[in-house]
């Protein structure tokens, strides 16, 4: 299977699931909504792709029971216009990045680039955006941000004892980041494919779902500081890079 044709008059659009609670960083709201450096974290992202001139628009699917939504986005005037709320998330992040995708059909075109991001990273910058976006720009399958790994990565044999079963070599390796950037109907399709198959339970982020395609998602490298908010202690950490 071939991924479309490059086309020069594709537009990028944005979307961002926040359907989920975070139930790993505690506290009592979804940690989207958590205040970080005075901001809430949903914040940090949806600013830097309203900013963005190679934003087409944004779009931000979130639980039809998101009781949050409605008093950030009053918080929020620089938005206006510039995004829309899907309230359509579901069960897991690829149900909520897909019914995303099914909710725009008709607003996009399958060549237009969708750059999915996480709701939990707040460290994009206009940078990381850009360096993204110029590096796929002609590109026929897409591709994501990510890291090299640099700590030497060792596979335990299981809980409780956790003893060292192997140690993996890391000199291939990256850690996924977000934006994943994909044209829409390449997206859809492998979204769609992986739900058909009963596959979903495999996949832990886009690029996985283009994968099982048979194509090959290019990596490009991202920054520390765009790691995803997960646990308590990461707060601390967001806000360290966020404040510089
Ligand atoms: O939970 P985790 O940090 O892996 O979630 C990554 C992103 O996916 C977050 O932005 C979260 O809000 C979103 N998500 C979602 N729908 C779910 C679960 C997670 O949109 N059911």
């Amino acid at each position: 299977m071939t991924a479309s044709a490059p086309s020069h008059q594709a537009r990028h659009f944005a979307l961002i699931p926040a359907a989920g609670i975070g139930a790993r960083v505690g506290g009592n709201i979804p940690k989207q909504y958590l205040p970080l450096a005075g901001k809430p974290m949903l914040q940090y992202a949806l600013d830097t792709f309203a900013v963005s001139a190679a934003i087409a628009h944004t779009f931000l699917v979130v639980s039809a029971e998101d009781g949050y939504i409605d008093d950030f986005l009053a918080t929020q005037p620089q938005l206006a216009g510039k995004l829309t709320v899907l309230r359509n998330g579901g069960a897991t992040r690829q149900d909520s990045v897909l019914n995303g995708l099914q909710a725009i059909k008709a607003q996009l075109g399958a060549d237009d680039w969708v750059l999915v991001h996480d709701a939990a990273r707040p460290g994009l910058t206009a940078e990381l955006l850009e360096r993204l976006i110029t590096a796929l720009h002609d590109d026929e399958v897409g591709g994501l941000l990510a890291l090299p790994v640099v700590d030497t990565l060792k596979r335990s044999g299981g809980a409780p004892e956790h003893r060292v079963q192997a140690t993996v070599a890391r000199a291939a390796l990256w850690a996924a980041q977000t934006p994943q950037m994909f044209r829409y109907g390449l997206l859809t399709r492998a979204l769609e494919q992986a739900h058909a198959q009963n596959r979903v339970g495999d996949i832990t982020d886009d690029a996985s779902a283009i994968e099982m395609l048979g194509l090959q998602p290019k990596l490009v490298e991202g920054s520390p500081r765009n790691f995803k908010v997960t646990l308590a202690h990461d707060v601390a950490l967001a806000e360290l890079f966020l404040k510089t």
